[in-house]
C-alpha cells in the first residue's frame, strides 16, 4: 500500500512507539515527518484507568512533547457513547476515581452506592477496584435488566514485571456471579478509530476518511482488529508482544507487517 496517502496515524502505545520506559529511537522523527507533511497522528489507549493527563507526562518524560489532544482514550469514546445510548441516566460506575472525574466533567449522572433507581452500570479498568463494588454490581446486574457497559475487554495490562488483570477480567469475574457480559467500547471495537477519524476530520483536516487512516499497534486482537472492524488501514509492528509466527497464524490480517515503526518512516518520508 501507499503510506504516503495516509492522513492520520492512530498509534497504540507500549509496544509500538515505546516499551515499557524506553521510547525507541525513531519515533521523534516519524512523529515530527508527520506533522511536518501537514498530516496528524493520535495516540490511542484502551486504559480507562488513568486520565489523559497521565499520559501527557508519561510521553514528556521519555521526550515526547505532547497535549491533551493528541490523545483518544477509552474513556472518551464510552462518554460519547453514554451521551448517544444513556443520556441522563444515573449510571453506577466500577472505576477508578479519575475515570468518575472524567464522567462528572461530562455532566454524567454518576453513582458510586447501590441504589434502587440505578439505571445503568459502567465499567472501566479500575486500578482502586474493591469487594464493595464488586458486591454493588454483582446485586445491581441480578436484580435488575439495566444496560451494562466497560471501557475495555483487555484481560490483563502490562506493568514493570509482567501484567495485573484488567477490565476483561473482572467482567469476566462478575459473568461468574451474574451470567451477564457487558457491551465493550475500546479496542477491538470499531468506536475509538471511527471517534479519531471523526473529531479529526471535523477539527483538522476534513480530506481524512476510513480509508486514509492507519492504525498503528502490536497487538493483533486489540490493534489490528479494531482498525479492521473499522475499516481503515492497519499496521502491525513486531517491536511488541507479536511474532511473524503469531502473524502467520492470525485470523486478524493487517493490511502490513513491519519490523517496527522504522519501516514506517522510510515509507512515509
Ligand atoms: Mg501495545
Amino acid at each position: 500500500m501507499d503510506f504516503k496517502s495516509i492522513r492520520l496515524f492512530l498509534f497504540d502505545m507500549d509496544g509500538t512507539i515505546y516499551l515499557g520506559n524506553n521510547l525507541f529511537p525513531y519515533v521523534p522523527e516519524l512523529l515530527r515527518i508527520i506533522r511536518e507533511q501537514g498530516k496528524n497522528y493520535l495516540f490511542m489507549t484502551n486504559n480507562s484507568s488513568k486520565n489523559i493527563d497521565g499520559y501527557v507526562n508519561k510521553l514528556k518524560s521519555l521526550g515526547i512533547d505532547a497535549t491533551r489532544d493528541d490523545f483518544v482514550n477509552s474513556t472518551n469514546v464510552t462518554i460519547d457513547y453514554i451521551h448517544a445510548n444513556l443520556a441522563g441516566k444515573k449510571l453506577y460506575v466500577l472505576g477508578t476515581n479519575a475515570l468518575k472525574d472524567a464522567f462528572r466533567e461530562a455532566n454524567i449522572n454518576v453513582c458510586e452506592d447501590y441504589a434502587e433507581d440505578i439505571e445503568g452500570v459502567v465499567m472501566g479498568f479500575d486500578t482502586e477496584l474493591t469487594f464493595k463494588k464488586l458486591d454493588d454490581v454483582s446485586k445491581l446486574l441480578t436484580e435488575k435488566d439495566i444496560p451494562y457497559i466497560a471501557t475495555n475487554p483487555d484481560y490483563v495490562c502490562p506493568t514493570e514485571y509482567g501484567y495485573v488483570p484488567d477490565c476483561g477480567s473482572v467482567a469476566d469475574m462478575l459473568f461468574n456471579a451474574t451470567g451477564k457480559r457487558p457491551v465493550f467500547i475500546g479496542k477491538p471495537e470499531p468506536a475509538m478509530p471511527l471517534y479519531a477519524v471523526e473529531k479529526i476530520s471535523k477539527e483538522r483536516d476534513p480530506l481524512v476518511t476510513k480509508e486514509n487512516t492507519l492504525v498503528i499497534g502490536d497487538r493483533l486482537y486489540t490493534d489490528i482488529a479494531c482498525g479492521i472492524n473499522a475499516g481503515t488501514k492497519s499496521l502491525l509492528v513486531l517491536s511488541g508482544e507479536t511474532t511473524q509466527k503469531m502473524a502467520d497464524e492470525s485470523e486478524f490480517k493487517p493490511t502490513e507487517i513491519f519490523k517496527d515503526c522504522s519501516v514506517l518512516l522510510e515509507k512515509i518520508k
